[in-house]
C-alpha cells in the first residue's frame, strides 16, 4: 500500500485524489489534508456567491472524498501544526495544492491606506473565509475603484453592484449581505492599465454586468480600436470586445443610479489621502506593442473604497523552494524535490478555469507513478496511522469529511430564504457544529 498526502482540499487538490484513485485502484490511501476545518478551498472560499453552478462542482469532489481510499483531513495546518519534513517521513508522496490565497501586490505609494483591500482580502469577507470575516470595508462613500481587467475584477464590481434581491439564491454572507444593502456605492471605475484587446475577461462573465438591475457598464467608445481590428482575436476575446462595443453604444444612460465605468489605458501610480483612501492616481497610457507604457499625462479619481483584482500569489511554506517573482513553488512540471510535488495553481500560478486543475491533478499523478516505479518498493511508511499519532501527540483536533457533514447540514439548515446556505465564518463556530 502506498500513501499520498494532498495538501489543500480545493479543486487541484480533489483531482489529483481522483486521478491517484483512478491510477492505484485499492493499492494508494490518500490523505486530503487542510488548513480549515471546511473543504474544496476555493469553491467555497473564492467562486462568487452568485456563481452557484460553479460551485455544484464540489458534488464531485465530495463522491472522490467519500470513497474508501481517500480521507478529508481538516483543521491541521501543514508548515504550521505539522512540517512538509513530517509529512515527507510519513507518506510515499506529498503533493502541495494549497492554491494561491494571498494578494499580489501594486507596490505603489499609499497602498497601505484604510479601505484600501487586495482581492484576496475583499472576496475572502464577502465569501466568508475567517482570515477575512472580520475586514469590515467601509461601503459608505460614493466612489469605488476596481483595479485589473480579469474576471476577478468582474466579480468584485459585480457584486458592489447588485441589489439585496439580485443575491436571492446566492450564498453570500449575512455580514456581507447586509454591508452591500446599506452600500452607498454609486459609481464604480473599473481601471484597466492596457487597452480593450488586452482585457483578461470572459464573455459570460462580462455579459453578465450588461444585465444589472440597478447598474449600467459604460465604456468610452474613443478606448475602442477599429472594429475591423477585432477580426485577428481569438474568439473568446473577441465576444468580450464586442461586449465592451455594446457598452460603449448604451452610454452611461441616465436611468440607472449606479454606473460602472471602465477607465481603459489608466494606470494607477499612487492612492492619495491622509488615513483613508480618498482618491488613485492615475496616468494615462498608450500600448508600445503588447505593452502599457506611460504618456505622462496624469490625473486623479476619486476613491471611497480599492479593491485590487491584479492577481495571486501561493503561500510560502517553510523548507519548501519558492519562486518570489512568480510567487508559486519552484518546480520543474510539478516536481519540487524527491518525493515532495505542486499541483495547480500552487504548481503554474493563478490562471485558467477552475477544469484547468482536472489534467493537472492527473498530470501530477503520472509523474509519481513514474517516480514510484523508478524508486522500487513502499518503504512501509506510517502513512494516515503516523499522521494521527502525530497529531494526538500535538493535540491536533483532526476534522473528518463525516465532520463537514454535519457542519454543512447545520449551514443549509441556518440558510434564509431561497439561499442553499449560510457559512460559519469563523473556526471555532465550524468546530462547535460538529456537535
Ligand atoms: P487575471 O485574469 O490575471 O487578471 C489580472 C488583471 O490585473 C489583468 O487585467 C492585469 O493587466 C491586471 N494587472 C496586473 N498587474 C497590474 C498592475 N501592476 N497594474 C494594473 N493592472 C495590473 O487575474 P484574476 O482576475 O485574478 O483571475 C485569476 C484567474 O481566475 C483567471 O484565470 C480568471 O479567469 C479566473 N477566474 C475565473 C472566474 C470565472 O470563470 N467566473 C472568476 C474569477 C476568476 P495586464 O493584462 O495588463 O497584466
Amino acid at each position: 500500500m502506498r500513501h499520498l498526502a494532498i495538501v489543500g482540499s480545493g479543486p487541484a487538490g480533489y483531482y489529483t485524489a481522483e486521478a491517484a484513485v483512478k491510477a492505484w485502484p485499492d493499492a494508494v490511501r490518500v490523505d486530503v489534508i487542510d488548513a480549515l476545518p471546511v473543504p474544496f478551498g476555493l469553491i467555497r472560499g473564492g467562486v462568487a456567491p452568485d456563481h452557484q453552478s460553479i460551485k455544484a462542482v464540489s458534488r464531485r469532489y465530495e463522491q472522490v472524498a467519500l470513497g474508501e481510499q481517500v480521507r478529508f483531513v481538516g483543521n491541521v495546518a501543514i508548515g504550521g501544526d505539522v512540517a512538509v519534513e513530517e509529512l515527507l517521513e510519513l507518506y510515499d508522496a506529498v503533493v502541495l495544492a494549497t492554491g494561491a490565497p494571498e494578494d499580489r501586490r501594486l507596490d505603489l505609494p499609499g497602498e497601505s491606506l484604510a479601505n484600501v483591500f487586495g482581492s484576496a482580502a475583499f472576496v475572502g469577507w464577502y465569501n466568508g473565509h475567517p482570515r477575512f470575516a472580520q475586514l469590515d470595508p467601509d461601503l459608505s462613500g460614493k466612489h469605488a475603484v476596481v483595479i485589473g481587467m480579469g474576471n476577478v475584477a468582474l466579480d468584485v464590481a459585480r457584486i458592489l453592484a447588485k441589489t439585496q434581491e439580485e443575491f436571492a439564491g446566492s450564498d453570500i454572507v449575512a455580514h456581507a449581505l447586509a454591508a452591500l444593502s446599506d452600500s452607498g456605492v454609486e459609481q464604480i471605475t473599473i481601471l484597466g492599465r492596457r487597452g480593450p484587446h488586452q482585457i483578461a475577461m470572459t464573455p459570460k462573465e462580462l455579459g453578465e454586468l450588461g444585465r444589472l438591475e440597478r447598474a449600467v457598464p459604460c465604456v468610452d467608445a474613443g478606448d475602442l480600436p477599429p472594429v475591423e481590428a477585432d477580426a485577428a482575436l481569438e474568439p473568446g476575446l473577441r465576444k468580450s470586445v464586442a461586449l465592451l462595443r455594446q457598452f460603449a453604444a448604451i452610454g452611461a444612460n441616465g436611468d440607472k443610479p449606479l454606473v460602472i465605468h471602465f477607465d481603459l489605458f489608466a494606470a494607477p501610480v499612487a492612492f492619495t489621502g491622509t488615513d483613508r483612501v480618498a482618491g488613485v492616481r492615475v496616468e494615462r497610457t498608450r500600448l508600445d506593442g503588447d505593452r502599457a507604457v506611460g504618456s505622462g499625462d496624469f490625473y486623479e479619481l476619486p476613491a471611497d473604497l480599492v479593491v485590487t483584482c491584479i492577481g495571486y500569489r501561493t503561500s510560502p511554506i517553510k523548507g519548501v523552494p519558492y519562486d518570489e517573482r512568480a510567487g508559486r513553488f519552484v518546480n520543474a512540471g510539478g516536481r519540487i524535490s524527491p518525493r515532495l510535488y505542486c499541483v495547480g495553481w500552487a504548481r503554474r500560478g493563478p490562471t485558467g478555469t477552475i477544469g484547468t486543475n482536472r489534467p493537472d491533478g492527473y498530470d501530477v499523478v503520472e509523474r509519481i507513478a513514474e517516480d514510484w516505479a523508478s524508486d522500487g518498493a513502499s518503504l512501509d511508511r506510517k502513512g494516515r496511522d503516523g499522521l494521527d499519532a502525530l497529531a494526538a501527540q500535538r493535540g491536533l483536533d483532526i476534522v473528518t469529511f463525516r465532520d463537514w457533514q454535519k457542519i454543512d447540514a447545520a449551514e443549509v439548515a441556518a440558510a434564509r430564504e431561497g439561499a442553499p446556505r449560510e457559512k460559519f465564518v469563523d473556526v471555532p463556530a465550524m468546530l462547535e457544529a460538529r456537535g
